[in-house]
């Protein structure tokens, strides 16, 4: 059985989804781990152009199974509108090719609805969250306040839990945050709704990925966001409320015992970073412009303008260390194109001195970067496939970002579309 694991080397939005699309069809079983809806992972493949939030990027391949894990923030309504969305646009999504853990905890109207509220009172100390309500969900979760979502089979014990947690929550609602509190008539009319919805999906998704395991199936396990995210190895507390690590695969997935062949991270040519949080890079005025232009960096989720600079060499080591990546997916390189030279973070300098590796996070605030220019090959490359057609600038850039990364470059990506990439010798 093989079994691979695509996971973001730095702040999210590295090209995950666009990976995932590309690697599915080696595999029979793709596993969504962590996170929730506040992901967008981009596919263009020739089903069209889709921004998936929740489903795992291998339903465009017909034979594959799709799963989502115990370890995900299963908000059943975005993930039916997700589902109709394909659907719409020609894809086939079923129980047979879409399984959903009993185990998953169910994102419910109040989290996003915290989420919001505690967003307006931090003000202008907001984290700018996606307000998908990911950090309340993960947060009730860990105090075993949410409602797993196999417990739609049994009404009349959700009945009563569900009334018990709303007492709980209202507390909050009312006396912490002076807001209307939800009533029961309103949740268990969402749940009627949604939750009757995803029910023909749900299973014991722990048997099915042990039975495909026995059976010799290989599973491809997809991961949200990136290495400086992650709640416990991130820039706390500007990290996601999960682990987006590959070590956190077999738990997330519902295979605690699995074992990784290989872990692809995927780093991007450059650096991007959405809402707060220190980003040592981050570029300014007129070349941030230019960037974020070239590479189309507005949020898939929410439209927003991504942070933009040049690849950060210090925490991108950083993030293949804590993912323990065995190869690297470098995308995006066709948007450098525009550069006559391309600056590159090599160290950041803290308190007069230079340093290679990455600090606590209290100690970025004072990181300063240390920018080393390379060459630029001023063409586009979007359209070449092989690693000898690509410029000798081009191919210097990558060779030098592997030597600094300290882990083999396998796939050099050139364009959003599916067969847009190159493989690295
Ligand atoms: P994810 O969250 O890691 O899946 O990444 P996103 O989908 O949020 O962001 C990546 C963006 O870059 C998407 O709009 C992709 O379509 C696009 N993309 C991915 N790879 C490439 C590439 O090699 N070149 C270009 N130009 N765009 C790419
Ligand atoms: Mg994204």
């Amino acid at each position: 059985m093989k079994t691979c694991a695509i996971v973001g080397v730095n702040w999210g939005d590295e090209g995950k989804g666009r990976m995932v699309d590309l690697l599915t069809e080696q595999f029979d079983v793709v596993i969504r781990y962590q996170g929730g809806g506040n992901a967008g992972h981009t596919v263009v493949n020739s089903c069209g152009k889709f921004a998936l939030h929740l489903l795992p990027s291998g339903i465009f391949h017909p034979k594959v199974v799709n799963v989502l894990g115990n370890g995900v923030a299963l908000d059943p309504e975005n993930l039916w509108i997700e589902i109709e969305d394909v659907t719409s646009k020609g894809v086939a999504v079923s129980p047979e090719n879409l399984k959903i853990s009993d185990r998953a905890s169910l994102l419910l109207p109040w989290h996003r609805l915290q989420d919001e509220l505690e967003e307006h009172r931090l003000k202008d100390r907001e984290y700018r969250t996606t307000k998908q309500g990911i950090a309340p969900f993960y947060s009730d979760k860990y105090q075993k306040k949410t409602i797993l979502a196999g417990e739609l089979f049994y009404p009349e014990k959700l009945h009563r839990h569900v009334q018990e947690l709303l007492e709980w929550k209202n507390l909050t609602l009312t006396k912490v945050y002076g807001a209307e509190p939800c009533s029961l008539d309103e949740v268990m009319g969402w749940l009627a709704v949604y939750g009757e919805r995803i029910k023909p999906f749900l299973c014991d998704t722990g048997s099915f990925l042990r039975a495909a395991a026995q059976a010799g199936r290989s599973m491809l396990f997809e991961a949200q966001l990136g290495a400086l995210r992650d709640l416990d190895f991130g820039i706390y507390p500007y990290t996601t409320s999960s682990n987006a690590l590959a070590a956190y695969a077999p738990v997330g997935s519902g295979l605690p015992t699995v074992k990784l062949d290989s872990i692809i991270g995927v780093v991007k040519a450059y650096s991007t970073c959405v809402g707060e949080g220190p980003f040592v890079c981050e570029m300014t005025g007129r070349e941030a412009e230019l960037l974020r232009e070239a590479g189309g960096e507005y949020g898939a989720k929410t439209g927003r303008p991504r942070r933009v600079g040049p690849i950060d060499l210090v925490a991108t080591r950083y993030g293949v260390r804590v993912q323990g990546t065995t190869e690297i997916a470098l995308t995006k390189l066709d948007v450098l194109g525009y550069m006559k030279q391309i600056p590159v973070c090599t160290h950041y300098e803290i308190d007069g001195k230079l340093t290679e590796e990455f600090p606590f996070p209290d100690a970025l605030d004072d990181a300063r970067p240390v920018i080393e220019m390379l060459e630029g090959w001023d063409c586009d490359i979007s359209g070449v496939r092989s690693w000898t057609d690509l410029p000798e600038a081009a191919r210097k850039y990558v060779d030098y970002v592997e030597e600094k990364i300290e882990c083999p470059i396998r796939y050099v990506s050139v364009g959003a579309e599916r067969e847009a990439y190159i493989l690295h010798p």
